[in-house]
């Protein structure tokens, strides 16, 4: 299979190249030149698998010859070692927690696999590869942990200086190795612009081996795709032939990307609910047909505080392709005061401590006027206890720091401190890298 670029279609790649490239010319995204559609007795077949066969067979639709499958299931094996919890609340809504990852947040799945896709691309090469990020906290840490000791990769991330949590900062910046941190001071978008100068700058590029592991890569897509198989594996097989609606707490839409590809590939899946904080680019797109994206504001669920979310050309071209029309798609923003009073109500209603970005999801759900004889699920997208403040200033109640965060905090911070400027950042890069 090859993946062309959105935007310059001459642009053919293999995964390896397309997964190694990140973006192409034009900065187009890449996507699969066809979706492999199953028949119903296939589907049934991947359904009856255990999450990491399933995920294994559904990827190898898509790398086809260029990994063999008992290989791709072994580098499964390792990028997907948690569990992905289906919690069943009432007889026809479950949430599906992805949060039990070593960064307890869904965005461990993408990352995760792509570490070890690059490890094994990489393989017999002698150069190193080095992954330049930002972060504004969540990335960062998904990423550390996935590349951490992964031979001949280094991994440089920067941050804003003072504006992420503790909590969040140690959870990247203490493990050393082949993980470089840098506190930079200024905000999350000098971060960002430090990163686009490095990767423009000549020398650093003919010199470095640079690499991004930004959220468009190829790879952290195709991952996700899987989970929207086991979700729909686990419920229950009475309530299986029922619509299944499904609500995605969207940032940058590549959780739901996934969610419409597997749907394409022939996942019975009813209908997709795009939930955004009030950053409602898409909202108001999908019910008033018109795109004007404004100044991102923030709010609770800060994970989701895009206006111009960058996967909805992918979204574009699966629904042109497939001659969908946009109504499939049911979008619906909440307010932060929403948000917290979801998480009041589920509270008291369930006994479930919900994070902001999994009420939201929760909330344009119950907003989503139901259909009747439906299945609905929402996905948990971050572990509550990433949310302690919230949690503790919303419904009252200390909540419990799982051990990956207990053990960390007592680690020592090993981040460089650098100021907002490129050619230090050029010279730290160079001192650093080049042998
Ligand atoms: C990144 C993130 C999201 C948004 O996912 P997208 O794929 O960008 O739409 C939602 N919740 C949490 C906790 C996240 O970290």
């Amino acid at each position: 299979m090859k993946f062309y670029n959105i935007n310059y279609h001459k642009e053919k790649k293999t995964f390896s190249q397309a997964l190694q490239q990140g973006l192409g010319i034009n900065q187009g995204l890449f996507f699969p030149e066809y979706i492999p559609k199953l028949n119903n007795k296939t589907i049934e077949n991947i359904l009856n698998l255990n999450f990491i066969d399933k995920s294994s067979y559904i990827l190898s639709l898509f790398l086809e010859k260029e990994m063999e499958l008992n290989i791709l299931n072994k580098k499964i094996k390792k990028g997907f070692n948690f569990p992905l919890i289906f919690n069943i609340f009432d007889k026809n809504l479950a949430c599906l927690e992805l949060f039990h990852g070593p960064t307890l947040a869904f965005k461990d799945f993408g990352v995760r696999f792509m570490a070890q896709m690059l490890k094994f691309f990489n393989k017999g090469k002698k150069n190193k590869i080095i992954i330049l990020t930002a972060t504004s906290g969540d990335t960062g840490a998904a990423v550390a942990h996935a590349f951490y000791n992964i031979k001949n990769i280094e991994i440089v991330i920067l941050y804003p200086y003072k504006k992420i949590s503790i909590l969040q900062e140690k959870l990247f910046c203490t493990l050393g190795n082949n993980i470089k941190t840098i506190a930079i001071k200024g905000n999350f978008d000098d971060c960002q612009k430090l990163i686009k100068k490095s990767f423009n700058d000549q020398e650093l590029k003919q010199t470095l081996n640079l690499n991004s592991a930004n959220s468009i890569n190829i790879s952290r897509l195709l991952a996700q795709i899987c989970y929207y198989f086991e979700a729909f594996s686990q419920i229950p097989l009475d309530q299986r032939k029922k619509k299944i609606i499904i609500s995605v707490p969207s940032g940058n839409f590549g959780n739901l990307t996934a969610g419409l590809i597997a749907k394409v590939m022939g996942l019975p899946i009813h209908k997709f609910i795009a939930a955004t904080n009030i950053n409602d680019t898409i909202p108001r797109y999908l019910n008033l047909k018109h795109w004007e994206p404004k100044k991102t504001i923030s709010t609770l669920s800060n994970a989701m505080d895009v206006s111009i979310p960058n996967n909805w050309p992918r979204i574009k071209k699966i629904f042109q392709t497939n001659n969908w029309n946009l109504n499939l798609l049911e979008s619906k923003s909440i307010t932060d005061l929403e948000t917290t009073q979801t998480t009041i109500n589920v509270f008291n209603k369930y006994k479930y401590i919900l994070e902001p970005h999994t009420a939201v999801s929760f909330c344009a759900l119950k907003k989503y006027i139901l259909e009747k004889n439906t299945f609905n699920i929402f996905l948990g997208t971050a572990h509550p206890a990433k949310f302690k403040e919230y949690i503790y200033n919303t419904l009252h109640k200390k909540i419990m720091l799982p051990k990956i965060l207990t053990n960390c905090i007592k680690k020592e911070n090993l981040s460089y401190k650098l100021p907002n400027n490129f050619l230090v950042l050029k010279n730290f890069l160079i001192k650093n890298y080049i042998i």
